[in-house]
């Protein structure tokens, strides 16, 4: 075990310390990205100005909570439950644009942390929805236990998959790191005549406890990362979405909205993003490497 530990870590300083990062990045470590993304405890409960983004495609969530909803002719996809407290929030700002949370007919999820899935089990209960999950979300989820009640599962599926509904296709990827089961989506919309593509962040973020250096519970879990961010790059998004609206800059896009372009069109936003995460797990590396004498 211990040598197979040092033979990853020797592998992890092989690699280039800051690939594709650009020049002027700041540095920023985990903990800022996390305070960034979590925001105040107000924050977290605080209805955001439901909105249109673009397309069939709605924020329905919290100021530092993200939920989207993905509206289709045959019911509606609702992105993120958050906690469970939030789910009276959620649909009241279902039913400010025009919608019903009884048409939601799927639920997916950001990742198995309780402030993107613990509310699954109301938004179901309210909704009738089919609750569907990425197979490695499936242990945290099953722990996710508000009131009691148990995390509903109804669908199973794997890094790749293609859910549809009423001429939607969401792409499901695994881009784990944050944790095992971090799914992003992928998904294309229109606007004036041209395509764009969403992909909604699952978060690359390095919680302020992570152990990154020699993690024996994990122990690929920087190259978790460095595979989530090759992956995300990969997908060059035209509108960035993400599992937090600081992923997205989402306050600083919402009162442009109805200006051309739509300011959630943002590619180099999109990227700007992975290399920021990027840096601050290497950053957040070398700490903890050079804290255990390495
Ligand atoms: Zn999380």
């Amino acid at each position: 075990m211990k040598a197979s530990l040092t033979a990853i870590g020797l592998a992890m300083l092989a690699a280039p310390l800051f690939a594709q990062v650009p020049a002027e990045l700041p540095r920023l470590m985990p903990d800022d990205l996390f305070r960034r993304n979590i925001g105040t405890p107000e924050q977290l409960d605080k209805q955001f100005p439901p909105h249109h983004i673009i397309d069939n495609v709605y924020y329905v969530g919290t100021e530092s909570l993200a939920s989207f909803l993905i509206t289709t002719p045959e019911g509606h996809i609702l992105v993120n439950t958050d906690f469970e407290r939030n789910v009276p929030t959620i649909k009241d700002s279902v039913e400010k644009l025009g919608f019903d949370f009884e048409d939601i007919a799927i639920i997916i999820g950001s990742h198995e942390h309780a402030d993107h899935m613990e509310g699954d089990a109301l938004a179901k209960e309210l909704s009738n929805a089919e609750v569907i999950v990425m197979a490695q979300q499936v242990p945290g989820l099953s722990a996710m236990r508000p009131g009691g009640k148990e995390h509903p599962i109804d669908r199973i599926i794997n890094d790749g998959d293609v859910i549809e509904l009423g001429g939607e296709r969401l792409k499901a990827h695994l881009t784990p790191g944050h944790s095992d089961g971090c799914t992003s989506w992928e998904f294309d919309v229109t606007e004036d005549g041209q395509t764009y593509k969403v992909v909604i962040n699952c978060s690359l973020g390095v919680n302020p406890n992570y152990q990154l250096w020699n993690n024996p519970e994990r122990p690929d879990i920087v190259e978790q990362y460095r595979r989530s961010y090759e992956k995300m790059r990969a997908l060059k998004a035209d509108v960035p979405l993400g599992s937090h609206p600081a992923i997205y800059r989402m306050a600083e896009k919402y009162p442009l909205i109805g200006q051309k372009p739509n300011p959630f069109i943002d590619p180099e936003g999109y990227l700007y993003e992975i290399a920021l995460n990027e840096q601050a797990m290497t950053l957040r590396l070398e700490e903890q490497r050079k804290a255990a004498g390495e």
